[in-house]
């Protein structure tokens, strides 16, 4: 990855703003919140946030909550990243399936943590921004693909981790089957749009998956074919 915002420092004091603003946000939203892992925590003060939101909202983007990136959808609250991050448990070596790109923060965190991150997006537009912007700042072990991800990518399959960043009625049978043996998913599951539970799956054998509920979320839906239909 560059390293756009300490390159970008001496040249302009705004930059220098944000820099302090991302070391307060890791300190008052995630550390002090139970966000342990220092791997994690060094990817969030590595990756300039502000440069995923739309200009206009740039000094807004260390606020404690989703802003929105346009077509309707959001950038995650920096924690729910961060809480995903962490209960994905990523490894060096790991690959990782992300559904739902958005803008691509996320996705850039992951592979601050991971081998390689394969982003899938429906939204054909957000996905191109994503894959430029990824590109352009040198996150280049981020692969960004449209397409419908509650089917996962299944000629790469399998994956060690799988993080959804939308909310389904239940987690897909394409992703369960696409989850390498010892494998973590992590995913918003609801049976309503109001009742979502963030649910890790540990794949602990062929076909033994363990589920754990880690508390209620708030997220946009996941519209595919496994997931909730397009209204
Ligand atoms: N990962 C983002 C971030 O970095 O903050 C947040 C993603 S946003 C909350 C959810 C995204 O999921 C939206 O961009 C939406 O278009 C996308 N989405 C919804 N259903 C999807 C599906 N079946 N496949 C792929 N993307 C989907």
């Amino acid at each position: 990855m560059k390293q756009v915002a300490s390159k970008s420092k001496k040249q302009n004091p705004a930059l220098e703003n944000y820099g302090t603003m991302r070391e307060r946000m890791v300190e008052r939203q995630l550390a002090a919140r139970g966000i342990r892992d220092p791997r994690v925590l060094a990817a969030f003060r590595s990756v300039p946030r502000e440069l995923f939101v739309p200009e206009g909202l740039r000094a807004s983007a260390y606020q404690d909550n989703p802003l929105p990136i346009g077509e309707g959808q959001t950038i995650s609250q920096p924690y729910i990243v961060a809480l995903m991050a962490q209960l994905l448990e990523l490894r060096d070596q790991d690959r990782v399936l992300e559904v739902g790109t958005g803008c691509g923060f996320a996705a850039a965190i992951f592979s601050c943590l991971a081998r390689e991150v394969y982003s899938i997006e429906r939204r054909p537009d957000l996905a191109e921004a994503a894959r430029v912007r990824l590109r352009n700042l040198g996150f280049d072990r981020v692969r960004v693909s449209v397409g419908d991800g509650s089917l996962g990518i299944s000629e790469l399959a399998p994956f060690d981790a799988i993080v959804v960043a939308a909310s389904g009625p239940e987690i897909p049978a394409a992703l369960k089957a696409q989850l390498a043996v010892g494998g973590r998913l992590v995913m918003p599951m609801g049976a309503t749009h109001r009742s979502q539970r963030l649910t890790r799956v540990q794949r602990a054998s062929e076909h033994e998956f363990d589920v754990e509920d880690l508390g209620a979320v708030t997220f946009v839906p996941l519209i595919g074919r496994q997931a909730w239909a397009d209204s």
